[in-house]
């Protein structure tokens, strides 16, 4: 195997794979329902890769140096079958840690399912404790209760420990951040907060939306004294932090305020096949038309892996301003 690397001599260590563009949530923040309204049309079935067009997929990013592979969406348990090629993923050798993202409206009833077909663990999206904020947020009515049962029972499937994906938007839910805390400090999971972000073109992102990650951490901090702690593997997205009483630890995810591009080895997939290697990147390069083509697969990937220079956050940073049009998060999946 040789690890394939990019213009900033980024290794190809990740690999996210969307396999619906579909949700069955209108997260305001991701989907709003001005946009994504009964009229909208999502990707028609012929146009998303098969399970079988993934897997080649995923052994080919994994003879060049993929080790991580995260399923997710739109909603990846709407995908059916989805354990079907959780099964087929996890028998890729070299795929060392498979994982799948979820706003958990169906986790209670495939965890055991998915967890049998070899998923390692589940992150789970859940932005506030109380239901009248976190209805809001989803727009379709889903309540709190039947997330944190599907936590505890992907636990017990052996899921864990799971992390809680929450992101934070200004006066919309800034106070479920000592909420959350509160309520997975002592349970073994780990709450990471993220910053909101400017993806897509449709959550009418502005600055001023964002809480920082280090006004996060210091609303925690007031409450349940928090230390620093080094990351679990170099280039870890989340910077950690444990609770000094020994009750666990959060994370919290600054991908605008301290963007860590520098250290990015994510390529992404959407669900109709296309290489992204930025989530905030406007165009792709289909892998579907190669593989339907039979074209070199392999060598696609190493000459868009190689040829990559993508440091939107970083640029972003010093500017402020939105610089190019970029993809929708339920399509590229986040
Ligand atoms: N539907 C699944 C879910 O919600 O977990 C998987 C797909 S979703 C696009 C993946 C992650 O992206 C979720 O944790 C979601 O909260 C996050 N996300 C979506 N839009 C975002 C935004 N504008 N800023 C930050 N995170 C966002
Ligand atoms: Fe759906 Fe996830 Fe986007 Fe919410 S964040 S709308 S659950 S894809
Ligand atoms: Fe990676 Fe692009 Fe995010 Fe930078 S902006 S961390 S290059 S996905």
């Amino acid at each position: 195997m040789t690890v394939a690397t990019d213009l900033f001599d980024r290794q190809l260590r990740d690999l996210r794979v969307s396999v619906t563009d579909r949700c069955n949530f209108r997260c305001t923040y991701c989907m709003p329902k001005e946009v994504f309204g009964p009229g909208y049309e999502f990707l028609p079935r012929d146009q998303l890769l098969t399970f079988e067009e993934i897997t080649s997929v995923v052994g080919h990013f994994v003879a060049r140096g993929v080790k991580k592979v995260r399923i997710t969406g739109g909603e990846p348990l709407l995908r059916k079958g989805i354990e079907d090629l959780i099964g087929l993923i996890a028998n890729v050798d070299g795929v060392e840690d498979l994982t799948l993202t979820t706003n958990a409206s169906l986790l209670a009833r495939k965890s055991r399912a998915l967890a049998d077909a070899g998923l390692d663990r589940v992150t789970v999206s859940l932005d506030a404790m109380d239901d009248e904020t976190f209805q809001r947020m989803n727009d379709v009515g889903f309540p709190v209760a039947t997330v944190l049962e599907a936590i505890d029972i992907a636990a017990e499937a052996g899921l864990g420990p799971i992390k809680v994906n929450a992101v934070i938007k200004r006066e919309v839910n800034e106070h479920a951040v000592v909420d959350m805390a509160r309520h997975f400090r002592g349970t073994g999971h780990i709450v990471r907060f993220i910053e909101y972000m400017d993806v897509g073109n449709s959550n009418g992102w502005r600055l001023d939306d964002v809480v920082s990650a280090d006004q996060i951490l210091e609303s925690i901090n007031a409450e349940f004294a928090l230390e620093a702690i080094p990351p679990n593997y170099p280039g870890e997205v989340a910077n950690r932090f444990r609770y000094l009483d020994g009750e666990g630890e959060v994370g919290v995810i600054a991908s605008v305020t301290k963007p860590f591009c520098g250290s990015c080895t994510r390529a992404r997939i959407s669900a109709e096949g296309t290489m992204y290697t930025c989530l905030f990147a406007s165009s792709g390069t289909s892998l579907r038309d190669v593989i339907r083509s039979g074209g070199d697969l392999g060598a696609t990937i190493d000459e868009v892996w190689g040829k990559r220079d993508d440091r939107y956050s970083e640029i972003r940073s010093s500017n402020t301003a939105r610089l190019s049009v970029p993809v929708e998060m339920s399509y590229i999946g986040g």
